[in-house]
């Protein structure tokens, strides 16, 4: 007798229920999150669940993976061609697991990196001390510019000379400008460093043409699947051909076990959807509306670091206009009326990373939704008024409705 999940198990059931309905009546500003279409909810809710298959295409440690085999084919060679990839591994489970795959791959203990620090925009998982990535090797941190909030490579080309790391990464969680690959691994491949672009957030766009793209200079490059790329929740390594074999046995056996089949097929399907021309178009829009948004923001008298935006996201320092609201309280009082962000340390920041003075605000989710540039203009002016009267039950219920009121108009792709 087939169950169904409602029959055996209501409680995760009903959460799911409520959590479909939150997904659909907020605004969702997190720039690491999206909606994914119903091929890709599809294939990752597929019997390939079921299956193990330790090893890579053909070469497999189970039997019965002449399915599964196609798939992560497939997965790979739509990847190498969104990406003009030399080799490319699918397998990582997430961004942090490409990323540990890839220090595994090159360096032992002990070895040198050169990172941007997580406080400065960049990850955890490039050196933070409470990472492996900082546990395992010795972290010197290249840092955003005090004046302009960029990226600091003269201070990278110095730190390269003086120090010999082994590895520079490049790549960021909350930096709002474009990125030169090209220059950074200019600068490494001077001081005989290789090169580790992490391409997590800004992989769609990369993928479509509309921010340069490290994968012809950098040795490796790893993404995540799920952020702007807007498929399943996973990680990807891209590297040159003669580090593929290093890079393969690093993840498996290296770092993980058995490969995630259904959520492989679910990033086969991701890249195929971005390989079409709507995707690009889709691309272009996210851009355009963070474009937008910022623009807005700054009318309304915010500061944006770096003054404003050049990708999918921004980072807005609210002391110039609230002194006293903390990131924290601004994003509770989002949350309750609707709106989804994170609060984001700011360069410099002067409270704990707890509280903040900073929020984070991305597009790719409300871009996939269908939302516009009239729509964002909307969207800044509902959080002016929430963020100016932060404890006002009836203003942030008002927004609230208002809120409700526009997602009814912009339907989800997967529900
Ligand atoms: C999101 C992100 C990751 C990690 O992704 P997870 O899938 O959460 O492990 C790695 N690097 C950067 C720059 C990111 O933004």
């Amino acid at each position: 007798m087939l169950q169904s999940l409602k029959e055996i198990d209501f409680a995760v059931f009903s959460a799911i229920e409520k959590e479909k309905i939150r997904q659909k009546e907020q605004i969702e500003l997190i720039a690491s999150e999206n909606f994914v279409s119903s091929a890709v909810l599809e294939a990752v809710g597929s019997v390939l669940t079921n299956k193990y298959a330790e090893g890579y295409p053909r070469r497999r440690y189970y039997g019965g993976c002449e399915n599964v085999d196609v798939i992560e084919q497939l997965a790979i060679d739509r990847a190498k061609q969104l990406f003009g990839a030399e080799h490319v591994n699918v397998q990582p489970h997430s961004g942090s697991q490409a990323n540990s795959a890839v220090y595994t791959a090159v360096l032992k203990p002990g070895d040198k990196i050169l990172t941007l620090s997580l406080e400065n925009g960049g990850h955890l998982t490039h050196g933070h001390p409470k990472n492996t990535s900082g546990m395992l090797y010795k972290v010197i941190h290249y840092n955003v510019s005090v004046a302009t909030g960029r990226i600091d490579y003269d201070q990278m080309k110095l730190l390269a000379k003086a120090e010999h790391p082994k590895l520079i990464t490049i790549g960021a969680s909350a930096y709002s400008r474009a990125i030169d690959f090209k220059l950074v691994s200019e600068i490494a491949h001077s001081q005989g460093a290789l090169v580790l672009a992490d391409i997590a957030h800004i992989a769609g766009l990369v993928a479509t043409g509309l921010h340069q793209s490290p994968v012809p200079y950098c040795e490796f490059v790893t993404t995540t699947t799920h952020k702007t790329l807007r498929g399943p929740r996973g990680g990807m390594i891209m590297c040159k051909e003669e580090f593929a074999k290093a890079i393969d046995s690093a993840v498996f056996p290296g770092t993980q076990g058995g490969p995630l089949m259904h959520v492989i097929a679910g990033k086969a399907v991701c890249f195929l959807e971005a390989l079409r021309p709507e995707f690009k178009q889709y691309q272009n829009q996210i851009i355009k509306n963070a474009a937008i948004l910022a623009e807005q923001m700054i009318a309304n008298g915010y500061h944006i670091v770096t003054g404003g935006t050049d990708n999918h996201l921004m980072l807005v320092d609210l002391r110039t206009v609230h002194e006293s609201l903390t990131g924290k309280d601004a994003e509770v009082a989002l949350e309750n009326a609707n709106i989804t962000v994170n609060r984001n340390v700011i360069p410099n920041e002067t409270r704990s990373p707890l509280l903040a003075s900073g929020l984070r605000l991305g597009t790719p989710a409300v871009t996939t939704r269908g939302m516009k540039e009239k729509e964002m203009v909307q969207i800044a002016e509902f959080i002016k008024v929430v963020l100016s009267n932060p404890n006002d039950k009836s203003t942030i219920s008002d927004i609230k409705h208002k809120v409700v009121d526009l997602c009814a108009k912009f339907p989800l792709p997967c529900q």
